[in-house]
C-alpha cells in the first residue's frame, strides 16, 4: 500500500518538523515539506496527522515473550506480546534466547527464531544469553554474529539456578566479544552481596517485602563497578540492562568518569513505582529481579535520563498471570516479572515529557533512535530517514486515559501502573508500510513481523 501521512510533526532524535511522509511498499519513499500532486501514486491512502507527532516505531530493547523458565510459560507468547506492543507503538522488541543444555550458542537463537516465526506480529532481534563457556566461545560467538545475533547477556547473580559465569570465563567473553564487535550486556546484581543478606534473614518463606532488602542496591553498584571495570580493562563498552537504583547510577558515574564507556537502560517500573507495594496485599503482582527500590530512587534514575547518563528505556517485559504470580508468597520463588511494552510509551511521555523533564525528540531517542544504534538495527529501525522501513508511529499527544487492569492487552491480565492517569496514545502505527494499527483497533496479522540480522552495536568496535 502507498501512504501519505500529513499535517503532522515528524519527530526525530533531534528534530520536529511539519513535513509530509511517502511511503511505498515498506519503506519510506521520500519525506518532504509538501508533495506535488506528480509525485504522488494513484493509489495511495491519506492519513490526516493533524495536531500529532509522527515519529519512528518504537522498539522494546527488552522483552522476554514466551519464555519458558522454573517449569512454566510467561502470560504473553510471541503472539500476544506483540499485539499488545503494538498497542503502546512498538514495531520492534528485541528478546532473548536461552544457552541450552549441552548446545552451543547459536542453537539457542536458531530455536527461538522458530518459534517466534509464524507467531510475531511485529518484528525482532535477538539477544543471546550465556550461562557457561564450555568450548571455543570465540567460534561460538563468530557463528553467532554470523546469524545476527551481536550482543550477548551475562548474569552476575543466580548461582545457584547455574545462570553465574566465574571471573576467568566471563573474561574470555568479554575478550571474544570486543574481537568481533559485539556488545557484552550484564544483569547487574553482586550474587555474594546477596547470599550475604539472606543469610541474615531469620523468616521463612521469605515475604516478598523482603526483596529489596536481600537484593539491594548495593549489590548493583557492585556488580555495576566489576563488570564496568572488566570492560574498561579491555577498553571496550558494556551495556547494564534494567539499572533499578540511585547507588546502580552511582556506580555508572564512577565509570564513565574513569572513561568506561557504559549503555545504559532503565524500565518505566523502576522510574515510577517503589517497593511500597510489596509491603501491601498482592505484592507477588511487583515481585521482579532487580526489585523495586524506593521514590527517591525513581527521581535519580530520572535524573540519569535527563543528564544522559542513562539513553535507553526498555521494559523487561516477563509476564504472568495472577494465577501463576499467586502460587507463591516467598519471594525467592514467585515468579518474577510485570508487563510493560505496552504502558511504556504512555508512562515516558506522561512523566517524562508531560512534566517538562525533557521534550519529546528526547523521548524518540530513549524509546527508537538509541535502542536502534545501541544494537545494530539503525537507521533501518529507529529513524525516519529515506530508503529504510517504513515502521511509523502517530502518536495523540492529547488523549487522556487511565491505565487499568483491563484496559490492557497483556494475557498476565493486570498492570502495574492500575489507576495511573496518563496523556498521549498511540493512535495509528505502521509496521514496513502496513497499517498494524488504527483508531484502536489491532490490524496486524499473526506472523507478519521478521527476524532482524542486526549489525555491529553502535558502541562496539571489531578489533
Ligand atoms: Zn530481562
Amino acid at each position: 500500500m502507498n501512504i501519505l501521512i500529513k499535517n503532522g510533526r515528524l519527530v526525530s532524535a533531534d528534530t520536529i518538523d511539519n513535513k509530509e511522509i511517502l511511503i511505498t511498499d515498506e519503506k519510506i519513499k521520500a519525506v518532504k515539506d509538501s508533495f506535488s500532486a506528480a509525485d504522488l501514486p494513484s493509489d495511495l491512502k491519506v492519513i490526516d496527522a493533524g495536531g500529532k507527532y509522527v515519529m519512528p516505531g518504537l522498539i522494546d530493547a527488552h522483552t522476554h515473550y514466551n519464555l519458558v523458565s522454573r517449569g512454566t510459560v510467561t502470560a504473553d507468547k510471541f503472539y500476544e506480546g506483540s499485539v499488545l506492543a503494538a498497542y503502546g507503538g512498538v514495531t520492534t522488541v528485541i528478546d532473548f534466547a536461552d544457552h541450552l543444555p549441552s548446545k552451543e550458542l547459536a542453537a539457542g537463537t536458531l530455536q527461538r527464531n522458530s518459534e517466534a516465526t509464524g507467531e510475531m506480529a511485529i518484528d525482532w532481534a535477538q539477544h543471546q544469553v550465556i550461562i557457561r563457556v564450555d568450548g571455543d566461545v570465540y567460534k561460538e560467538l563468530e557463528d553467532l554474529k554470523e546469524l545476527g545475533v551481536t550482543a550477548v547477556k551475562i548474569f552476575t547473580t543466580y548461582k545457584s539456578a547455574g545462570y553465574f559465569i566465574e571471573k576467568e570465563p566471563v573474561k574470555k567473553i568479554f575478550e571474544a566479544c570486543k574481537k568481533l564487535g559485539m556488545m557484552v550486556t550484564i544483569h547487574a546484581e553482586d550474587d555474594d552481596i546477596i547470599e550475604e543478606n539472606s543469610k541474615k534473614v531469620e523468616e521463612s518463606p521469605y515475604p516478598p517485602e523482603l526483596i529489596p532488602v536481600i537484593r539491594n542496591s548495593e549489590a548493583e553498584y557492585k556488580a555495576v563497578k566489576d563488570y564496568g571495570k572488566i570492560a574498561g580493562s579491555l577498553d571496550m563498552p558494556i551495556y547494564i540492562v534494567h539499572l533499578s537504583s540511585s547507588r546502580g547510577l552511582d556506580a555508572v558515574k564512577e565509570l564513565k568518569s574513569e572513561g568506561v564507556d557504559v549503555v545504559v537502560e532503565t524500565t518505566p517500573h523502576y522510574l515510577t513505582i517503589t517497593n511500597d507495594l510489596l509491603k501491601k496485599e498482592g505484592a507477588q503482582k511487583y515481585l521482579m529481579t532487580p526489585p523495586l527500590r524506593e521514590a527517591s530512587d525513581n527521581e535519580a534514575l530520572w535524573g540519569g535520563v535527563v543528564s544522559g547518563d542513562i539513553s535507553i528505556i526498555a521494559t523487561d517485559h516477563c509476564t504472568f498471570t495472577l494465577e501463576q504470580k499467586f502460587q507463591s508468597n516467598d519471594c525467592r520463588t514467585i515468579f518474577p516479572g510485570v508487563p510493560g511494552t505496552e504502558e511504556m510509551l504512555q508512562i515516558v511521555y506522561t512523566d517524562g515529557v508531560e512534566k517538562g523533564l525533557f521534550n519529546i525528540t528526547k523521548l524518540v531517542s530513549l524509546l527508537s533512535s538509541e535502542p536502534a544504534k545501541a544494537f545494530g538495527l539503525y537507521p533501518e529501525k529507529g529513524s525516519l530517514d529515506p530508503g529504510t522501513d517504513a515502521d511509523i508511529l502517530i502518536f495523540n499527544p492529547d488523549s487522556e486515559t487511565i491505565l487499568r487492569n483491563d484496559n490492557i492487552h497483556s494475557a498476565a491480565g493486570y498492570t502495574a501502573y492500575d489507576g495511573m492517569q496518563v496523556k498521549g496514545k498511540a493512535e495509528t502505527v505502521i509496521l514496513r508500510g502496513d497499517i498494524i494499527l488504527e483508531g484502536g483497533e489491532f490490524l496486524g496479522k499473526r506472523g507478519a513481523g521478521k527476524f532482524l540480522k542486526a549489525g555491529l552495536p553502535g558502541a562496539c568496535k571489531m578489533q
